[in-house]
């Protein structure tokens, strides 16, 4: 077991008194943008309908390990591959020939599907009639950010459980025990809300590094800084201006509580409090909501140059003295 706790402990009782009670639902949809800990909260459940130990979160019995190792056959992950665009219907066709056969040996076959928000309109037209009529001895599980990620047919037919991102503080724990800096895991926390994958992802991408580098060539020079991202694509564009947005955020909030304790950015709180002591609060939220407008802008597909080119003199105006 993970020395910090991942597992939702009120959501995974409600799953064990529907184990004892032998009430449980055929298909569940596990809502909420954080994926580890639905993973975790899955792995609990299929776990306590197969266990043949005593069910505790620390059981070594072999069915409980092999579901831990990814190795046991009853128990099929779909979407593992993350970074695919798409749940294609080829995986649909492996789930439907699985759920038609027998068990090699669990009580209750477990599917998951891992983003399942990614499952094509046919895919999802495919996976109906199993979700209509599925035979007994089966549980489905569907990760998805919110019930209508999927057609209303599917969603309909499953038991929703919200699963709650972590507080922050467990996501700064569970990072300084991946041995990542305290100060990094702090900012990681703040950034990600919470969702520990984002936080991890951003960690292999070495996003505090580069956003300290973000904040220093801004503060040099906002024309020469957003001038950079000229040319690098719509996608890059949209991540510059979250930046953006996400630092005069912090500005603002700084503006109005006077304390470090409550930005993103807390290991740039000295310069935070320096720039925000110069503006007053109302010249911040302008430029807080002209950011606003533009990044609106681009997803409205406005000409990148221009945006970019705006975000720039607005800045440049910002911090003239
Ligand atoms: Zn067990």
């Amino acid at each position: 077991m993970p020395s910090v706790e991942l597992i939702d402990q009120k959501i995974l009782e409600r799953f064990q008194k529907q184990v004892h009670s032998g009430k449980w639902a055929t298909t569940y949809l596990f809502t909420g943008k954080e994926v580890e800990r639905k993973k975790e909260l899955a792995l609990a459940f299929a776990k306590a309908l197969n266990c043949t130990g005593k069910a505790s979160a620390d059981c070594h019995c072999s069915v409980c390990r092999r579901m831990t190792e990814g190795t046991f056959p009853d128990l099929k992950w779909y979407g593992s591959d993350e970074e695919a665009a798409s749940i294609k219907i080829a995986e649909v066709r492996d789930f439907r020939n699985w759920l038609s056969l027998k068990p090699f040996e669990a009580k209750v076959k477990i599917f998951i599907f891992n983003g399942a928000e990614r499952l094509t309109a046919e895919a999802q037209n495919a996976l109906l009639k199993s979700i209509e009529e599925p035979p007994p001895g089966n549980v489905i599980i569907f990760f998805v950010p919110h019930a209508k990620s999927l057609f209303d047919t599917i969603t309909s037919r499953a038991m929703e459980v919200k699963v709650p991102a972590f507080p922050e503080e467990t996501v700064k724990k569970i990072l300084i025990q991946e041995g990542i800096s305290k100060v990094e895991a702090d900012f990681l926390a703040r950034a990600s809300q919470g969702e520990l994958a984002r936080a991890r992802q951003a960690h292999k991408e070495k996003w505090f590094l580069e956003k300290n580098k973000w904040i220093d060539q801004l503060v040099k020079s906002p024309a020469d800084f957003l001038d950079g991202f000229q040319g690098q694509g719509r996608e890059a564009i949209r991540e510059v201006f979250d930046f953006l947005i996400e630092w005069t955020r912090d500005l603002l909030t700084y503006c109005a509580t006077r304390d470090a304790e409550n930005l993103i950015h807390m290991d740039r709180a000295e310069l935070v409090e320096q720039l925000a002591s110069k503006h007053d609060f109302e010249s911040i939220l302008e430029l807080f909501e002209s950011l606003g407008q533009i990044k609106k802008s681009i997803d409205d597909y406005a000409n990148q140059k221009l945006v970019l080119t705006q975000a720039g003199i607005l800045w440049e105006h910002f911090l003239k003295p």
